[in-house]
């Protein structure tokens, strides 16, 4: 069996994810907030939609699903705590359920904070994390309907899985995440590092995502609200008590993200 994983690009800054079984001729999507887009992208690949996974209700994920399904008939699966607030969904999902596409196997995360029922899709035999708007590289969602305590906690649970993992965030951010990145976390050599490699792919046009989850772990300050050189580093700046809990000092590095502007 051969599987891949493509990036289908949407509006400004979107990513679909096209995920086919080549022998079967057999397509998954997540998060198809353009229709058009996610079925040109099928029909050049001449392949058969038998899936659609939401990670929330957002319509820049979830707009193109009515499309779709009209024409492949194809379930849409999503969060069960949003099923009011997502057209056409086919079955609501929690923490814990599991989907299948073809011989793969997802298991459903649930990562409330940017929404309240936001779920990720991991799937272990392609080393693959479909996260929505949760976790961006270098970054994170906004909290729309969620606290810093919960948000936090839904990035512990993504900063579990093993560092080979690809993470696959449903929007290219990275370049403006790695200049507020930067701005905080001022000598993290991997950090600089991974800014580098974000400029220089942003430059030809091409694609950050996905991104490796290990460097993740090392680089985005939001998995790194309980990292000790960090929080030595926010304290001596008067940014955050050495002694804050984790899940404050991370809400504080989401209101200062809210603030940033990249300096013209
Ligand atoms: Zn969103
Ligand atoms: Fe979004």
């Amino acid at each position: 069996m051969s599987f891949h994983i493509e990036l289908v690009p949407a509006f400004a800054d979107n990513y679909i994810f096209l995920v086919s079984d080549a022998d079967l001729g057999l397509a998954m999507i997540v998060d198809p907030g353009d229709g058009d887009a996610a079925l040109k992208a099928l029909r050049e690949r001449d392949l058969f939609l038998s899936l659609i996974l939401n990670t929330h209700h957002h319509a820049d994920h979830t707009g193109g699903n009515e499309k779709l399904q009209r024409e492949y008939g194809a379930p849409v699966i999503g969060p069960a705590r949003e099923q009011s607030r997502i057209a056409g969904l086919s079955r609501g999902v929690a923490h814990g359920d599991v989907v299948t596409f073809s011989t793969l196997r997802g298991e459903v995360l649930g990562t409330s904070g940017h929404t309240s029922g936001h779920v990720s899709y991991y799937f272990p035999s392609l080393k693959a994390l479909f996260c929505g708007d949760v976790l961006f590289s270098l970054g994170c969602g906004r909290l729309f309907e969620g606290t810093a305590a919960e948000m936090w906690g839904s990035l512990k649970m993504l900063r579990a899985l093993s560092d080979d993992t690809l993470v696959y965030c449903a929007h290219e951010y990275s370049e403006g995440n790695a200049a507020f990145a930067r701005a905080l976390d001022k000598n993290n050599d991997a950090l600089k590092q991974r800014a580098d490699e974000i400029a220089a792919l942003r430059r030809l046009g091409k694609p950050t995502i996905p991104a490796l989850l290990g460097n993740e772990k090392l680089c985005n300050p939001f998995l790194r609200a309980d990292a000790p050189d960090l929080r030595r580093a926010l304290a001596a700046s008067g940014f955050a008590a050495a002694d804050a809990d984790p899940a404050a000092v991370f809400g504080l590095i989401r209101g200062a993200k809210d603030q940033f502007r990249i300096a013209k």
